[in-house]
């Protein structure tokens, strides 16, 4: 995953997929984002690409693979991920609420400081990905299988956590509601700080 640098003078951004140039200093915006658009619509796979702020809100990933790509600071939201492959992909403070992200297989991705709210991630695997300080409010987060994974001071209000796995999935500073982790095997997380919003944290671990 290695991007060449944009060729403006002194700027230390990479260059977007398709350009020599980030999308700051890329002249012809609005054409850039259509091919690049066309580009995802036309192709199944899609990876070690740089799509850095580039808008893909209502976009389709189905049954893609969009793996090594960079995601980071894009607005996503309402997008839908069913059937992706996603290894080692960033999503650093991108906003991708009311999305569905559903039966894919999810590895090694950075989704630190995103909006996830009001997403679903049905059925997927999550495994050692990174959740740090990302709003996952309002989300469905049932039958996941989340191992290795890190919620660090991750926002969870009214998000469930029904029936996934969750050895070694380590939460730090994360607030839970009262039935949140019920059928998952909570006594194989780590749990650092954690709280419970009714109830006392070690009772609701039994
Ligand atoms: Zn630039």
């Amino acid at each position: 995953m290695t991007f060449n640098q944009c060729k403006h003078k002194s700027c230390n951004q990479k260059s977007v997929f398709f350009t020599d140039y980030c999308l700051k200093h890329t002249k012809d915006k609005d054409s850039l984002i259509k091919t690049i658009h066309q580009y995802i619509k036309e192709n199944q796979i899609i990876k070690d690409c740089n799509f850095t702020g580039i808008p893909f809100d209502n976009c389709d990933f189905s049954q893609k693979d969009i793996s090594y790509t960079v995601f980071s600071n894009c607005n996503l939201k309402n997008s839908i991920f069913k059937n992706t492959t996603i290894i080692s992909s960033f999503f650093d403070f991108a906003n991708i609420l009311n999305s569905d992200f559903s039966n894919s297989n999810i590895k090694f991705t950075i989704f630190g400081g995103a909006d996830l709210s009001n997403s679903k991630f049905l059925e997927s695997s999550l495994v050692f990905c990174n959740f740090l300080g990302t709003n996952i409010n309002h989300s469905n987060m049932n039958n996941t299988d989340l191992s290795h994974s890190r919620f660090i001071f991750s926002s969870t209000e009214n998000t469930t956590f029904h029936n996934c796995n969750l050895k070694k999935a380590i939460f730090q500073n994360v607030v839970f509601d009262i039935d949140s982790l019920e059928s998952s095997n909570s006594q194989d997380a780590i749990l650092i700080d954690c709280r419970c919003t009714n109830g006392n944290i070690e009772d609701f671990l039994k």
